[in-house]
């Protein structure tokens, strides 16, 4: 899925059923909600101005549910006049307008068609050449492309003049509409991969061509453009570019394909022009300078070429709310293919659409779900792992670096591996108490599972001893009812009773709850597994407030030893 996804902007909840009968028909679509407003959507947003301006600005294509001045508006201060921009499109909230507004470029009218059909109205398209051709000829669809704007707009002004023309090469999304063709037309529409300037005809480049190459180097853009001018092909209709799967990791192909705008796919055969050959034995195939290229006569679909890299994201979501899970997180989300983790989890990554795959695990299976993990990106997919807060934190990053650690499967470590950081619960719990770790702290997982209880009461020893301020994940379990306690006495050795502790249930979830005690006080009974303990230094101080709990923090300074502030002056 393309990360510049369609996007329904819902302003209020009545139009919520009109956006899912249009994300029906979109099945990429995301729709947002008003925060507040439209709660049941995808995903919240906040202000609809800079929402629209940022969408806009991304490049994804909106819809928005409201009145087009609203829009137009909103939409004043970044327009500009640039060939490409999304689509953007006014849809009355109770589905009975469809209002194309800008990106003629960007399909703007066949997104109009497509909503009307599923709306069951006729949308308001106002393109000239648009309805008296039935096709933007400036707008080819996938597979092709425009080579040159400004002279198209020129040839369309003509064609509307009254001017008929012919075809040249394979159009086949021309059958259907509504040209005036003739045989001896003096304007063309030519269809070729080849750089082919002439007065008066309009050139589309078929993505018809693939290039394939062994070796990559910082220099492989610059060779791919020579080896194509060579056969006077245009840039533009390069599709893909094919390397050898050994090459999977390497950062030259990757860099080579982002410059020059192409597919990147991966052959098992060691020697990729060999597999051009065998994949498109019907296509032209030539070679200069160890580049392999093949022109086929029609678009070429990069999957059927080779394998693409498949990506495995580990990713944290936050301690619950979706407004504190980070923007990368919810991008990556929203791409993904396959979503593994325990199953509170996925559903708190959620909704997910229905061609997204779901693989729901116990939550101690973790070794075993970072290799299903693999072995799904391995075969070129897109795959999230989740996590609650951040992956990094007694989570599931470290368990696939295990794995992966534990593998010499070449096409393990071919993987795109990325991990993608969240707000922790000691950080989400300490926010919303005040400042308790605004000094020197530590974490501490209380958890004996996976290492000797031992080891923790020596940190625990020594964390006292340094008087840092601790944050105790895993505090207490069924299967674990006696460590806190123990955990308590040692801390209790270092400091005193009046010591802020903060408990902090269920954060940023529907059953938070905050809690501020003192060390005196604080008994096991309190604490559960969903509960985060914040223990203060000998510095942590307290401040009173109206109706709630009192604020927690811990100064920046730290009282010096007496005596030292004569020596300092
Ligand atoms: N990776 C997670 C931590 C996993 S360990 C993170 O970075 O937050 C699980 C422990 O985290 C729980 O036993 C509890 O102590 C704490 N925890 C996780 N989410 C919490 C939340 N929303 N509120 C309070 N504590 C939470």
């Amino acid at each position: 899925m393309s990360p510049v996804y369609p996007v329904i902007l819902v302003l209020g909840a009545s139009a919520l059923p009109t956006a899912r009968r249009i994300q029906h028909c979109l099945p990429d679509a995301q729709v947002w909600g008003l925060a507040g407003r439209a709660d049941g959507a995808d995903r919240t947003y906040h202000g609809f101005g800079d929402t629209l301006r940022g969408l806009y600005q991304e490049g994804h294509p909106i819809i928005a549910l409201c009145a087009a001045g609203i829009i137009i508006r909103g939409l004043a201060p970044v327009l500009e006049e640039k060939g490409l921009e999304p689509a953007v499109l006014a849809v009355a909230e109770d589905g009975s307008a469809v209002v194309p507004l800008l990106g003629g470029l960007g399909g703007v009218n066949g997104m109009a068609r497509t909503i009307g059909l599923a709306l069951e109205v006729a949308p308001a398209i106002t393109t000239s050449g648009e309805l008296r051709f039935g096709t933007c000829l400036l707008s080819p669809p996938e597979g092709y492309v425009l080579a040159d704007l400004e002279q198209g707009k020129h040839f369309v002004a003509d064609m509307l003049a009254g001017r008929s023309l012919r075809i040249e090469g394979a159009a086949p999304w021309l059958a259907e509409a509504n040209l005036p063709l003739a045989v001896d037309a003096d304007l063309a529409v030519r269809v070729s991969p080849h750089q082919a300037k002439a007065e008066g005809e309009l050139l589309i480049h078929p993505r018809s061509v693939a290039v394939a190459v062994g070796a990559a180097g910082e220099d492989l853009p610059a060779r791919v453009l020579e080896a194509l001018a060579a056969a006077a092909l245009a840039p533009a209709a390069l599709a893909v570019l094919l390397a050898p799967r050994r090459a999977m990791a390497s950062p030259a192909f990757a860099a080579a394909a982002r410059t020059l705008g192409v597919q990147l796919r991966f052959c098992e055969l060691d020697d990729p022009q060999a597999a051009l050959l065998q994949a498109l034995p019907e296509a032209d195939h030539l070679q200069r300078d160890g580049i392999g290229l093949a022109v086929s006569d029609s678009p070429l679909r990069a999957d059927e070429l080779g394998l693409r890299r498949g990506r495995l994201a580990v990713v944290g979501l936050g301690p619950g709310a979706r407004a504190l899970m980070v923007p990368a997180v919810q991008a990556e989300l929203t791409c993904a293919q396959d979503i593994l983790g325990y199953e509170t989890y996925v559903n708190m990554a959620g909704p997910f659409r229905p061609e997204q795959r779901l693989h729901c695990t116990d939550n101690r299976e973790e070794l075993q779900r970072a290799r299903h993990a693999f072995e799904l990106a391995s075969q070129g997919r897109d795959v999230v792992v989740v996590s609650s807060g951040d992956p990094g934190v007694f989570a599931m990053a470290s368990a696939v670096f295990e794995a992966l650690d534990g593998s010499d499967d070449p096409a393990w470590h071919g993987v795109d591996l990325a991990i993608l950081p969240g707000v922790s619960a000691s950080l989400a719990a300490a926010a919303r108490a005040g400042a308790p770790l605004g000094h020197d702290f530590c974490v501490i997982s209380l958890s004996d599972n996976l290492k000797p209880w031992s080891t923790i009461e020596a940190r625990l020893d020594l964390a006292g001893q340094a008087d840092l301020a601790m944050a105790f994940y895993n505090p207490i379990s069924r299967s674990r009812p006696w460590q806190l306690g123990q955990a308590l006495d040692i801390v209790r050795r270092h400091r005193g009773p009046d010591t802020p502790v903060v408990l902090g249930r269920d954060i940023a979830r529907p059953a938070e709850r905050l809690r501020v005690v003192t060390l005196g006080e604080l008994t096991p009974e309190m604490v559960d597994m969903r509960t985060m303990v914040l223990v203060g230094s000998s510095t942590t101080r307290t401040i009173a407030r109206e109706g709630e709990q009192p604020w927690v923090y811990t100064p920046r300074w730290y009282p010096r030893a007496p005596g030292a502030e004569a020596v300092l002056t």
